[in-house]
């Protein structure tokens, strides 16, 4: 009878884990603006987790050092409605935390690139079920569009709005590279405001030079862009390779796509000091290496 489960009354994150196995360590990838988010989406829903951000992170790295998995994983922390009744509503119901992990390794295929198609299903308006919040009923909503993708023999869909603009993926922001920039929807066009999104726009930025241009996107851009790529704590840097039957970037990774994955990589496994601030160490530290 628990509410979330019969009503979707839940919100929920996705935290990844870094293996890295030179430096026996696992980093957390930019664990507080994934427990900052969530908090927004309890806000969205009414839900009071019962835990400070602090807390969170706490449970988060005594989870992670108890099952001392030496490979990558996924955490998944929920706060939801634990209120065993029938009916429905937000107000006055007892709430609740969980969190798991799993070993976790690719989403979609980052080596090759995707085939992708446009669903028919729509992206649920922030006047029905807000993507801004990771609310676990409006996962429906993506699990229609994924699973009419990967039966028709695509790896992913990409969701259009309901006035027909590009929205993102299942469970990934998108992004086109058109005349040097970078082009992706903004933030009120039903996206999920997302961490790798915004790790995307900096490292162009700051390492490529590249600006990104946050505006609509018609359906037929994506036809005709230089290059395409998903992006998301899951999916990581996708390359799009195909969309509805019409190679992109001659059916290869594109060249800033590439370059793009590659700097992320490095940032989320630890190798770049320049991006030590996104990620923190899951095990004690040793003070003298070897
Ligand atoms: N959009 C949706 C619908 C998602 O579920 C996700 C995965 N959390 C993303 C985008 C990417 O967000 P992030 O980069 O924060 O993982």
């Amino acid at each position: 009878m628990t509410h979330a489960f019969n009503y979707g009354t839940g919100c929920f994150e996705g935290i990844r884990g870094y293996w890295n196995a030179g430096e026996n360590q696992m980093f957390l990838l930019q664990m507080r603006d994934h427990y900052q988010r969530l908090i927004n989406s309890c806000k969205v829903i009414k839900i009071n987790p019962g835990l400070t951000l602090d807390e969170m992170c706490n449970i988060t790295r005594e989870l992670v050092r108890k099952n001392g998995y030496q490979e990558d994983v996924y955490i998944r922390p929920l706060a939801y409605k634990a209120e065993i009744m029938i009916g429905l509503g937000l107000t006055n119901l007892k709430d609740d935390f969980a969190i798991y992990l799993a070993p976790f390794g690719e989403y979609l295929d980052v080596t090759k690139g995707i085939r992708c198609c446009i669903s028919t299903w729509v992206r649920t308006d922030d006047n029905a079920i807000p993507s801004r919040a990771k609310i676990t009923g409006g996962y429906v909503n993506s699990s229609l569009a994924k699973a009419e993708a990967k039966e028709n023999g695509y790896a992913e869909a990409i969701m259009l709005t309901s006035d027909g603009h590009v929205c993102e993926g299942t469970g990934e922001n998108i992004f086109l590279v058109r005349n040097g920039n970078l082009v992706t929807p903004p933030v009120s066009d039903n996206i999920l405001e997302g961490i790798t999104r915004k790790s995307v726009i900096h490292i162009a930025k700051e390492e490529l030079g590249i600006q990104t241009i946050e505006r609509h996107v018609d359906r037929t851009e994506l036809f005709v862009a230089d290059e395409v790529f998903l992006c998301g704590t899951g999916a990581q840097i996708t390359p799009v390779i195909e969309i509805d039957r019409r190679p992109i970037s001659a059916g290869k990774i594109g060249i800033v796509t590439e370059k793009i994955q590659r700097l992320y990589f490095e940032a989320v496994r630890g190798e770049n000091p320049r991006y030590a601030d996104w990620i923190e160490p899951a095990y004690p530290v040793l003070s003298k290496r070897g």
